[in-house]
């Protein structure tokens, strides 16, 4: 009996710390979780969940300085459901040394992505200079048969692939967001399905209007190309850009069914832009309120603050906080949500 019992005592710090120190070598303690995910707290409404998505994502294997498996990790710490590996067909400044195919980012990381339960999506962005401008197409099978000389036809190669095509940062790189004939017309053919309303660190107002206008869905990715502790180390309060997407599930088909319904919101700096239906959706579940007296309780269950403004006075309703107001009555206006360029959302309780 003493003898097992001094057997288990052995037997447990072995089984805390399969690396054991001796006299020479002192390994440091450490659990079996390597790292820790910060969630992200936003509701769902009809039925849906809020996935957290980036569907613009840079490695070495185009421009990038970030190995693919790291931006998986990136990712999945930083609290997102998705992203998309989308690496430069036509622009590989490091492809005399990192030598592999257009679909190799996407494999070093979907090992990754499967470790983690993550979901990775399948990608590549089409660079070509104005009118044109940049494409990503996500949801393909095979990216080494869109480097082609023709963009169109990329283009029309991803959708035969099932892919689905989104134009990249439209105010960039020459400060204007114009809409050309051509995207009207691919717009027009069905192919342009999305649009990035931000894009790493800006946002394009007057796209604010597309989703009304032209019908395609707003998103705000990062275009991440460096390490994002780096790009986005800007405060404790800055999030990366994403793209909220309102899915049946959580699951690749599940992301691919809301894009294609459109049911999307962008998401950048406590903005949230997109379809007034869905910020409208989003607020009723976020803030929930009960009335004490003749003033009102809102306790905001979620993770973006949202501001309001009704004649002089506002209300700040802060993230996973409680506010007491005055019993609100009538429309206010949402200040960080917008569904066109410069319309704010008007909201009532
Ligand atoms: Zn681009
Ligand atoms: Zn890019």
């Amino acid at each position: 009996m003493k003898r097992l019992l001094s057997l288990l005592i052995l037997a447990l710090p072995a089984s805390m710390n399969a690396q054991m120190s001796n006299d020479d070598v002192h390994k440091y303690d450490h659990t079996n979780q390597l790292f820790y995910r910060n969630e992200i707290v936003i509701p769902g409404f009809d039925g849906y969940q809020t996935l957290k998505c980036d569907f613009h994502i840079h490695t070495c294997f185009s421009d990038g300085t970030v190995w693919p498996n790291v931006r998986v990790d990136e990712a999945w710490q930083e609290g997102l459901d998705a992203i998309a590996m989308t690496d430069h067909l036509e622009y590989r400044p490091f492809s005399d040394i990192v030598q592999a195919d257009h679909n190799a980012s996407y494999e070093i990381a979907k090992k990754e992505a499967d470790n983690l339960g993550f979901i990775l999506i399948k990608g590549a962005e089409i660079t070509r200079s104005k009118p044109l401008g940049h494409m990503n197409a996500i949801f393909i099978k095979d990216a080494n048969s869109l480097a082609v000389e023709d963009p169109l036809k990329a283009i029309d190669i991803a959708l035969e692939q099932g892919g689905y095509i989104i134009w990249n940062h439209p105010g960039w790189p020459d400060n204007k967001s114009t809409m050309y004939e051509i995207h009207e017309r691919l717009i027009a053919e069905g192919k342009i399905s999305a649009y990035e309303a931000y894009n790493y660190m800006e946002s394009y107002p007057l796209t604010f209007d597309w989703y009304e206008q032209y019908g395609i869905a707003p998103l705000a990715n990062t275009d991440i190309h460096g390490p994002v502790a780096q790009d986005y180390a800007c405060g404790p309060d800055w999030r990366r850009p994403m793209t909220l997407v309102f899915a049946t599930e959580r699951s690749e088909a599940g992301i691919r069914e809301a894009l294609d319904a459109r049911r999307t919101l962008a998401y950048f700096q406590g903005m949230l832009v997109g379809s007034a239906e869905y910020l409208t959706k989003l607020i009723a579940v976020s803030l929930k309120t009960r009335h004490v007296g003749d003033r009102m309780e809102v306790t905001n269950v979620s993770d973006i603050t949202y501001t309001m403004v009704q004649g002089d006075a506002l209300y700040i309703f802060p993230a996973r906080k409680t506010a007491i107001v005055p019993a609100l009555t009538g429309p206010l206006t949402v200040k960080n949500c917008l569904y066109g360029h410069n319309k704010h959302l008007e909201y009532e309780f």
